[in-house]
Parts: structure tokens; C-alpha cells; sequence
């Protein structure tokens, strides 16, 4: 689960991570009041959305009076905002925060993040801050260091210190950094964080360093036991059918084809795909239904589905071993029935009662398309898109 910037440098302050003295505002009016009582002479208006390069798309604006504040606001606050990171639609802004600006000597990048292949909690840094780090990853990666954490002993004093020697931090820079990075670790921890990243964490005047950015990403299966970060989920910056599936237990994730999935079981869904694209078929979406599904989760599963716009035809392929064929038919049935569906289904059933649930498709006297093996019920999904198509 991401969050938004201003919420991430909340979460840095009550770690005493050093973040810019910032508001956070809804309306243009307010944003001009957030520059008067910050003070200073400049200002920085920041678009609040989930995604990055913000920089790049205009999203964030250096102002130097408070009507100048009031103004970027007003252009930014109510419109999309379109990134390097969004896709063209662009993300609406509904807020944006506005900071102190800094007098920025140096940028560099710093993340914590989770490393698949080590599987240890890994220290990313680089002296290329401010830009993205994929971009320096693929022209400069000498100019990227990391440091893996040992889990039975955290993160030591001096893994930090070499992180920030090797980027170049010398100084009474060096042990702000340390005290930085151990810091932003200790919030990795506590908050079950799968990201937290500063770039650009700047040296400013003074000698301090500041994290100027910030974006954190949560584990989705450990919010349970935290409820203020759970808090902070921002619906509207997620995909409605993705919010509207988590609601009933099931697990959706919209993609770009046109061949909707239904399947239990992850394992079978990713294998779903898989064959969809070896019949030279694109999937509309990924979509796990669990274990024990009733016909009322299979007739939801099926809204879903066809809230997207692409979808030419629905496969559902059901390998029932907690589940039951027959509730999975009578929740098909339910659904053909119910929401007048027009594109081709696609069924395959087998495993617990497939018998019934078989009975219970043939005799509800609807059009659908049997299959009896994964192979067979892909090709049969492509072949009935592409004719739907035609
Ligand atoms: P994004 O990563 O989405 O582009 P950032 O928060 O990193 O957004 O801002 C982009 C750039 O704007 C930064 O690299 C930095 O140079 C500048 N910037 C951001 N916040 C401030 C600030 N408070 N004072 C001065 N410059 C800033
Ligand atoms: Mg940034």
C-alpha cells in the first residue's frame, strides 16, 4: 500500500528523520495562508498523487511570494497531473503540500527496500540523487551501492558509515547520515514497510541533510495489526474494481488484454494466464476467487470482471479442491442469468463435485462453452474473443 509524500514525511518526523517544515492544503486559499505562517522568502508547491517524477510533469513548482504559492496551487489542485510515472490519463490532484524551499548544496538517493534475490532487507544508495534511480541503474551502476541487512543483527553502525562514504558524505555529514539511515530503518521495521525512499535526500545550507521526498510502500498482509497506517490508504488513487474485489475477498488485479480470468488459486491463475498467452490471447485481469467460494463471491467475481470495458469473453477455470463445482456453477449460472452477459464463457470444472456441477451447468439451459483441461479452456477462450472480435 503507498502513500502520499506528506504522509511518509509525517511518518519521518516522528522518527526525527529531518524533513522541511511543510502544510499540506486542499484549496488555493489555503495554500497562500501555509506561506504566511511558514515564512521565508520561497517556496515549494508540491502535487500530492502515488506516483514520482513530479519534477518532470510540473508538479512541482518553486514560488517566491505567497501569491505565487496561492497561484501554483490553484493550477495544480482539481486538475490531473500527468508524470513520467502515470501513463497519459495523468492522477487528479485533490491536495498539494507546501514547503519552506531549501538551498540545495547536494542530492543524493537513499532507499530501504526488500532485495528478492538476497531476501534481506537492503540499504540502496547513490551520489545520482534526484533522478531516477532505474535511469541511473541503467547508465551509471557503479554509481550504486547497497548493503544487505543482516535480519538476526539489524543494521550496524558501520554498514551505514560505508553507504555513506561511498557516496561521498564526509564530515559532520557522516553521522547525521548514520543517524538517518538507522532511523529509517527503525520505521522499516516497525511499520512492515516493503519501500521508504528519500530521493533526494539533500545536504542544504547549514551542512544539514534533508529528505526533500519521501514515498513508502506497506505490505498489504500486515496492515491488520496497523491500524494508523491503515489509515492512511488513499482510495482514490487506487483502481475502483481492485478496491470494490478486496471488499469481497477476492484478489484482483486489472491488466491490459481482453480475455477476463476467473480461477482459484494463485497459482492457477498465474498458469491461466500463462496459457491464455500461449493461445496468443491477452488477459484482461488476474483473478483469484480463494478457497470456498459461494455462487454470491463467483457472481461478484463475474461484475468485476465485466466493469472493464475490454473484456470480449470470460474464462473461468475452476480446480475445485476446498471449493465446490456446484457452487461454483450456481454462482455462474447466477451471474449469466442476472447480468445479461453477452461475451462468450468459458468453463472448466474439476476436482470436489464436478459431477453436480456439471449437471447444474447443462441444465440451466445458458449458452456457454464447456472445456475439460486448462489447454483446451484457454484455446477455446481466445478462439471465442478473436470470433467475438470479428
Ligand atoms: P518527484 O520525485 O516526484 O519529482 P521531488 O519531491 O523529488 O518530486 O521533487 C523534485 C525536485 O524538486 C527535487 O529533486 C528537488 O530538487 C526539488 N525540491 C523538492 N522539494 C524541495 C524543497 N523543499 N526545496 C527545494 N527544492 C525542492
Ligand atoms: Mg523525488
Amino acid at each position: 500500500m503507498n502513500i502520499h509524500e506528506y504522509q511518509a514525511k509525517e511518518l519521518f518526523r516522528r522518527y526525527d528523520i529531518p524533513v522541511p517544515e511543510g502544510r499540506v492544503v486542499h484549496s488555493d486559499e489555503q495554500a497562500l495562508a501555509a506561506a504566511e505562517d511558514l515564512g521565508g522568502e520561497r517556496w515549494v508547491v508540491k502535487a500530492q498523487i502515488h506516483a514520482g517524477g513530479r519534477g518532470k510533469g510540473g508538479g512541482v513548482v518553486i514560488a517566491d511570494s505567497p501569491e505565487r504559492v496561492r497561484q501554483a496551487a490553484d493550477r495544480l489542485i482539481g486538475n490531473r497531473l500527468v508524470t513520467p510515472q502515470t501513463g497519459s490519463d495523468g492522477r487528479p490532484v485533490q491536495r498539494v503540500l507546501v514547503e519552506q524551499a531549501q538551498e540545495i548544496a547536494q542530492e543524493f538517493y537513499l532507499a530501504i527496500l526488500i532485495d528478492r534475490v538476497s531476501q534481506r532487507i537492503t540499504l540502496v544508495a547513490s551520489d545520482a540523487g534526484g533522478m531516477e534511480i532505474e535511469e541511473v541503474a541503467a547508465r551509471e551502476p557503479q554509481r550504486i551501492v547497497r548493503e544487505r541487512v543482516d535480519p538476526a543483527v539489524g543494521l550496524l553502525d558501520f554498514q551505514c558509515r560505508k553507504i555513506a562514504a561511498a557516496v561521498g558524505l564526509k564530515g559532520t555529514l557522516l553521522p547525521q547520515a548514520v543517524k538517518l539511515m538507522k532511523r529509517l530503518y527503525r520505521l522499516f521495521r516497525d511499520k512492515d514497510a516493503l519501500l521508504a525512499e528519500v530521493n533526494p535526500l539533500a545536504v542544504v545550507a547549514g551542512d544539514r541533510l534533508l529528505a526533500l521526498d519521501a514515498k513508502m510502500d506497506f505490505d498489504g498482509n500486515a496492515l491488520y495489526r496497523l491500524p494508523d497506517i491503515t489509515d492512511l490508504r488513499d482510495f482514490d488513487e487506487e483502481d475502483p474494481k481492485e478496491v470494490e474485489a478486496t471488499g469481497h475477498g477476492l484478489n484482483y488485479i486489472a491488466l491490459d488484454g481482453d480475455v477476463g480470468c476467473i480461477v482459484n488459486g494463485a497459482g492457477l491463475a498465474m498458469a491461466t494466464m500463462d496459457a491464455i498467452a500461449l493461445h496468443g490471447g491477452r488477459p484482461a485481469n488476474f483473478l483469484d476467487v480463494g478457497g470456498g467460494a459461494s455462487p454470491e463471491k463467483i457472481a461478484n467475481a463475474f461484475r468485476i470482471v465485466l466493469e472493464d470495458a475490454n473484456v470480449r469473453g470470460i474464462l473461468l477455470n475452476i480446480f475445485a479442491g476446498i471449493n465446490r463445482c456446484d457452487w461454483v456453477a450456481e454462482g455462474i449460472v447466477r451471474a449469466i442469468r442476472d447480468q445479461a452477459i453477452e461475451v462468450p464463457v468459458v468453463v472448466r470444472l474439476a476436482g470436489t463435485n464436478v459431477a453436480e456441477g456439471w449437471m447444474i451447468m447443462e441444465s440451466s439451459g445458458l449458452d456457454y462453452l464447456r472445456a475439460e483441461k486448462l489447454d483446451d479452456a484457454a484455446r477455446k477462450a481466445v478462439e471465442a474473443v478473436k470470433g467475438a472480435a470479428a
